[in-house]
């Protein structure tokens, strides 16, 4: 996660709801699982998981042998796609790896689910190992866990499950696999972004994007009415005081500035957010469970209700081919290519939501009809 650093003066401007909270854990997602994928991504051995360093290869050696394990089919070039990072100083890393894996559709398998989490995270700096629990193998636990449900439970349309590298370095995995997409960007109905899902005291989870994308909202309020975590809308209102406005802060952004609806879950800052604390032992495996479980029924709501849409074409099997959109454009998003430094974040906190309900009639509007519309071009 690549959140602004701002003062405390921060403005909060969303849509906060009070989901009745469910006292019962998941029969879907298995916490055990959970734990051990946050507790190996995020082990000292792994050194943080920078990009290009021995650390970042063990973590990603670990989640293909998830993905192979889970049954997820890699691309026709297998689950590792490598893209060049430029502009670095001479030391900094040069390549970095997304890892890719797909289930397909029963129904329109030509439309794409893309759920992602970033494995990368800020290595070792001034000898302190900064383990990223929470950010984000917290998210990739989740993303492991997701797949696996997927198999099991195959879905309608194709989902396409992306770990993605060197998040932490301005985005650059997730630019670099918009840029040059293994299916056609027209055929990616919405990007389901995890980063930072694994503690919350109050155990709030925040979606970000229905105010780019309101029709999103009443399927997002149906999951919240029911969702064993407290899921509030938020975080991604243009003109916000910077850090309140998630819209840039992850790995969502590149897919949101070609015009991909997307949909990021993540908590508000804690104390241990980009320093050498944040570690496995404070993760809330309760909470992580309950936010992976409710990102399930996320993504089982979109795959239902993304479902009118008989008029799909265009899309083709990602096994097919490396795939390269001429349109596709890198990205140059000014807002997201700062360098995260090891020391940046100060633990800020902000002001909470007031409770305030957008209901707004645009809102309902052709939410049915997202997936027709997803495609920017
Ligand atoms: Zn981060």
């Amino acid at each position: 996660m690549m959140r602004a650093v701002t003062g405390a003066a921060g403005t909060l401007l969303l849509a906060a709801q009070v989901g009745a909270v469910q006292t019962t854990a998941s029969a879907e997602i298995d916490s055990r699982s959970l734990a051990r994928d946050v507790s190996v991504l995020a082990a000292d051995s792994m050194a943080g998981r920078a990009t290009g360093t021995a650390g970042n290869a063990a973590a990603r050696a670990y989640i293909l042998a998830r993905f192979a394990d889970a049954g997820l089919r890699p691309l026709a070039s297998g689950y590792e796609a490598p893209f060049p990072i430029r502009g670095g100083e001479e030391g900094e890393p040069t390549r970095g790896v997304n890892v890719v894996g797909q289930v397909r559709g029963s129904a329109m398998p030509e439309r794409w689910i893309v759920v992602t989490a970033h494995y990368d995270h800020l290595g070792v700096s001034n000898g302190q190992t900064f383990n990223g629990a929470d950010d984000n193998a917290s998210g990739v636990a989740g993303l492991l866990a997701l797949a696996e449900w997927a198999v099991r439970n195959p879905p309608r349309h194709s989902i396409l499950f992306v770990a993605f590298d060197a998040e932490e370095r301005g985005l650059v995995g997730a630019r670099a696999f918009v840029a040059s997409p293994p299916v056609p960007r027209s055929s990616m109905a919405i990007n389901v972004n995890l980063d930072m899902i694994g503690r919350n005291d109050a155990g709030e989870l925040y979606v970000a994007g229905t105010a780019h994308y309101p029709t999103l909202a009443p399927l997002v309020d149906s999951i919240t009415a029911t969702a064993p975590v407290r899921l509030l809308r938020g975080h991604d209102r243009p003109g916000s005081q910077p850090g309140d406005d998630w819209t840039s802060a992850s790995d969502h952004a590149p897919f949101h500035q070609v015009g991909i609806p997307f949909l990021y879950f993540g908590v508000e800052d804690h104390a241990d957010y980009h320093r050498p604390t944040d570690d496995a032992e404070r993760i809330q495996p309760d909470f992580h469970a309950r936010a992976v479980e409710t990102l399930r029924r996320a993504i089982e709501a979109l795959d239902e209700q993304g479902g009118t849409d008989a008029s799909a074409s265009g899309g083709t099997d990602a096994s097919a081919s490396g795939g390269t959109d001429a349109s596709a454009s890198g990205g140059t998003d000014a807002s997201a290519n700062g360098r995260a430094s090891a020391s940046g974040g100060n633990g800020r906190k902000r002001k909470r939501g007031n409770g305030r309900k957008r209901t707004g009639s645009e809102e309902v509007l052709r939410y049915h009809k997202w997936m027709v519309c997803a495609a920017p071009y």
